[in-house]
């Protein structure tokens, strides 16, 4: 769907010479030359080659810096505006196959964590859906009575079932469990054959080697199905442990997204920890009526970064156009 639109944007006005704004921050969550089920149908990562080009090309245009330099020059014009690299949900990936392109290109990220999965004893609920997912696609799985019960879908397709796991949302994730069940699907199993997140020695390693780890919620609820009180609440267990750790506390990300999330809920967070500088978004390239909320351009569409960055630009231009670039929070 977003492929001939991008297309159209990009032919609607010249690709701009100069960036629109002061600063980028491409947001990726793993890269891998292998099939990983519990990401594959949620997430459309990058092979290790397409990240490096991604890399390359981002070189040319940006200046990559680290959380502090970021935090401290956001604002300010530089010859090339600054980047922050960041990775979401630390993935154990990010040790294995991103941490040694970065070190050996010289370029810093943070990883933004769920401290809820560390232990690598539970995994985020969309893991399981495309988990579940998998499961179903396989050729041999012939869906069950007791399965479109608990979707309330008899006689479904295998496609509207997908569809339906697909929209299972956090407050009911407990449905995953029963489907994984119906399926005879073992998350456990599968936790215990594959080390998903980076555990606690790994984010110790990675902080050594000078990456950042910070706050990214406590277990990665869908924010807007929750109250404001417990917005703050899951967001903050999840500082209180990166504080504890003596890992970085002047940024959090939020998950999935922070559309709909109030000033109020902003205003708290800030109230609360002093270091925090600024939060981040997933909402391309926008400026925000909270102005430490600094929105990032995600990188797994299946497009090249440069695709990616051509069209966020071209976008924002004509958003700014219809006075649509900017994000109001009440
Ligand atoms: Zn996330």
């Amino acid at each position: 769907m977003l492929k001939p639109f991008l297309k159209k944007i990009n032919s609607f006005n010249p690709i701009q010479k100069r960036f629109p704004l002061d600063y980028l921050i491409p947001v990726y969550h793993c890269v891998s030359n292998s099939y990983l089920p519990h990401l594959t149908h949620i997430i459309n990562y990058k092979s290790s080659l397409e990240f490096e080009k991604d890399l390359d090309y981002m070189c040319t245009r940006f200046e990559f810096v680290d959380g502090e330099t970021f935090s401290k020059n956001y604002t300010k014009k530089n010859n090339k505006p600054y980047a922050l690299l960041t990775f979401d949900d630390g993935y154990s990936e990010f040790r294995d196959i991103i941490s040694p392109i970065l070190l050996r290109k010289g370029i810093y990220a943070i990883n933004y964590i769920n401290p809820a999965f560390i232990k690598n004893d539970d995994m985020m609920f969309r893991l399981k859906i495309s988990l579940i997912v998998e499961k179903i696609l396989s050729k041999n799985l012939i869906p069950s009575g007791s399965l479109m019960a608990l979707l309330a879908s008899p006689n479904a397709s295998k496609k509207d079932l997908i569809a339906k796991i697909k929209a299972i949302s956090y407050t009911n994730r407990h449905l995953l469990d029963q489907i994984s069940i119906s399926i005879d699907l073992s998350f456990d199993d599968y936790l215990k054959n594959n080390k998903i997140y980076l555990n606690i020695n790994d984010l110790k390693y990675l902080q050594e080697k000078g990456f950042g780890i910070s706050a990214h919620s406590w277990d990665h609820p869908y924010l807007p199905e929750l109250s404001i009180s417990d917005q703050v609440q899951n967001i903050q267990q999840s500082i209180d442990f990166i504080l504890e750790h003596g890992f970085n506390t002047e940024s959090i990300a939020f998950p999935f997204t922070d559309f709909g999330l109030k000033k109020m809920m902003f205003d708290q967070l800030f109230k609360n920890n002093k270091s925090l500088k600024f939060t981040l978004g997933t909402a391309g390239l926008k400026f925000d009526s909270v102005e430490k909320n600094l929105q990032r351009v995600p990188m797994e569409n299946g497009f090249s970064a440069s695709d990616e960055i051509n069209f966020e630009s071209n976008y924002f231009l004509l958003k700014k156009i219809f006075n649509k670039n900017q994000i109001i929070r009440i």
